[in-house]
Parts: structure tokens; sequence; C-alpha cells
């Protein structure tokens, strides 16, 4: 059955050239969703992709990228929300248009963030006053 994971890729200065992306599609036969890149020639790299497909695919897949010296980092994106800076002002919530910033529970009325909704559009960087919201990259 297929499986999505979402994964942070990061490439040191001397693997950006290589074409990762088009061998996991090719050899591994995983669909990727790129949210958001920053690659440039001779200086480190960022991937911030969905990965979907067969379980065993997408492990055998991410063998081969740390094996090209990639590291995945599976647990955070490239949008970083900080819950110790966040005031809860819910100035970020009518800019986020996935609701990964969301107030759930009407009591409290604390904003919460959903990494898995989020898409890295970033309006929550530029919508934030106290820099709870940023980008690793
Ligand atoms: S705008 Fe920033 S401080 Fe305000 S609720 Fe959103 S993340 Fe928290
Ligand atoms: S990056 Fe976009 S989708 Fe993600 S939490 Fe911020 S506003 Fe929402």
């Amino acid at each position: 059955m297929a499986t999505t994971k979402k994964l942070c890729l990061f490439f040191p200065k001397s693997e950006t050239e290589k074409p990762i992306i088009y061998h996991l599609v090719k050899d591994y036969n995983l669909i990727i969703n790129i949210f958001r890149a920053k690659i440039t020639p001779e200086e480190e790299g960022y991937l911030v992709i969905d990965v979907t497909g067969e379980e065993k695919d997408i492990e055998r897949g991410m063998d081969f990228v740390r094996k090209n010296n990639v590291a995945i980092n599976a647990t955070h994106r490239g949008l970083q929300h900080d819950s110790e800076k966040c005031v809860h002002c819910g100035n970020c919530l009518s800019h986020c248009p996935t609701k990964a910033l969301a107030v759930k529970d009407t009591k409290t009325r604390k904003v919460e963030f959903d990494e898995i909704l989020c898409i890295e559009c970033l309006a929550c960087v530029k919508n934030c006053p106290f820099g709870a919201c940023y980008s690793i990259f």
C-alpha cells in the first residue's frame, strides 16, 4: 500500500549537482512533490518534499539518498514554529491557507501548528510579528 512521507533533505556543498530526485523517481518508483527548494551549485542546498510510494521503495530510496551524503530530516521540515515565542496573537491565522496554524481549542484560544498540513508557503513567516514562525533556509 502506498504511503506518503514528508522530508527535509540537506545537500552538503559537494553534492548539490547530483540528480538525486531523478533517481528516486526512475529507480525507486517514487512520486516526489517538491514544496520548496534552495539549491545553488557550489553551495549547500535544502529541499522540502513529500515522497509517495511503497514503504519498502521509500526505505530503499532513502538509503540511496544517505549513501550520496545527503542528510534526511524526517521530523522537521523547512518551516518551524517556535511555541516558546508564540504569544497566540492569532495574526497568522488568516494568512495560513491550509489551517496548519489554527485554534483547535476554543477555550484556551491557543494557536497550534500541524506540520502535516503545512505546505511551506512562508506566509506566516512574513506575518508573525514575534518571529515564532521561521524557515531554516
Ligand atoms: S502570528 Fe506568530 S505569535 Fe501570533 S499566533 Fe501566529 S505564530 Fe503565534
Ligand atoms: S508556511 Fe504557509 S502553510 Fe505552513 S504554517 Fe505557515 S502559512 Fe501555514
